[in-house]
């Protein structure tokens, strides 16, 4: 090891890819075929940017010093393995073409992001295997690929309530949505963890609890230490969040509509009483409003005795 700062700068990044893989296009395409240093300089471009989403100061990185990167023949997506030191992450050659994929980079980088976030997140680990709620994990993970702007179109969008049976630690889009929201609303939060375009840094709750997670066990409670509330109560107001928005949206509509339709009405209804007391005036009331008649007597300031009694039959 050298002098470089204790970041991602100093973590010895390695390329291998698979003897049934060279001709694909993930290997030739993004991995120069694996000689010409390509491929390292694309991880290490993200990592340094995963880095920078988590961490906030040189002493917070986790003692990562090697990541080999394998492309390889194997039906799945990508994987990441290793020891606190010594990672391995694997990019399936056969999920990464062009034959599959519309926007092979968006994916490619996306599915890097992710899985680099597990490189360099913590999970709880004291001295055995990780603690750390395995929803929070692949939440963490696809909450920096949302924020390096590298969700897929297939997700669930965020601003769309989750499923009536999900529970915060669901996982991946569905738990980096609930604690983005937790970041941008939990009580111990404040104005400078927000920017004004509402993006959280990493000195946010969810940044802080992976932290956390480099000295202790995972406990639910944690999220009363970053977040000022249990999560249980963080969820309700999570779910809360969608009810409100949704009667909102739905009070603003039937609002506008009741106006548009009052308007309409009004309007047809001023030109027939402009020409006179047509007798198909009464039955045009009766049909086309849903109003109350004082309403609209009101407006009119009718003395017509016959319309107000026919109307308030
Ligand atoms: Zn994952």
């Amino acid at each position: 090891m050298d002098s470089r700062d204790k970041t991602t700068d100093s973590i010895v990044v390695t390329i291998e890819i698979d003897e049934l893989s060279r001709s694909s296009d993930l290997a030739t395409e993004y991995f120069g075929g694996g000689g010409d240093g390509t491929g390292e300089l694309l991880v290490r471009r993200f990592l340094q940017l995963v880095g920078a989403s988590l961490y906030a100061f040189e002493d917070e990185y986790p003692p990562v010093q090697t990541l080999k990167v394998v492309v390889a023949a194997f039906d799945g997506v990508a994987d990441t393995s290793g020891t606190k030191t010594d990672k391995t992450l694997r990019l399936s050659a056969s999920y990464f073409t062009h034959a599959r994929h519309t926007d092979l980079d968006h994916e490619l980088h996306g599915v890097i992001v992710h899985e680099l976030v597990h490189v360099l997140q913590y999970d709880g680990s004291i001295d055995a295997g990780a603690t750390a709620n395995g929803g929070f994990i692949e939440g963490l993970a696809d909450y920096v690929r949302i924020t390096a702007g590298l969700a897929p179109g297939h997700w669930r969008p965020e601003s769309q309530p989750p499923a009536s049976n999900d529970k915060w630690d669901r996982g991946y889009e569905h738990t980096a949505y609930f604690l983005r929201w937790v970041d941008r609303n939990s009580p111990s939060n404040t104005a400078s963890n927000t920017s004004s375009t509402g993006n959280v840094s990493n000195t946010a709750a969810t940044f802080k609890l992976n932290l956390l997670l480099r000295d202790l066990v995972w406990d639910d409670a944690l999220f009363e230490i970053v977040a000022g509330a249990p999560v249980n109560q963080l969820w309700r107001g999570y779910l809360a969040s969608f009810i409100d928005a949704e009667t909102k949206a739905a009070d603003a509509n039937v609002l506008a509509n009741d106006h548009a339709v009052f308007t309409a009405d009004l309007r047809s209804l001023l030109s027939i009483a402009e020409s006179q007391k047509d007798p198909l005036f009464l039955g045009r009331m009766r049909a086309s409003i849903a109003r109350p008649l004082r309403e609209y007597l009101l407006l009119f300031n009718s003395d017509d005795e016959i319309v107000r009694r026919g109307y308030e039959k």
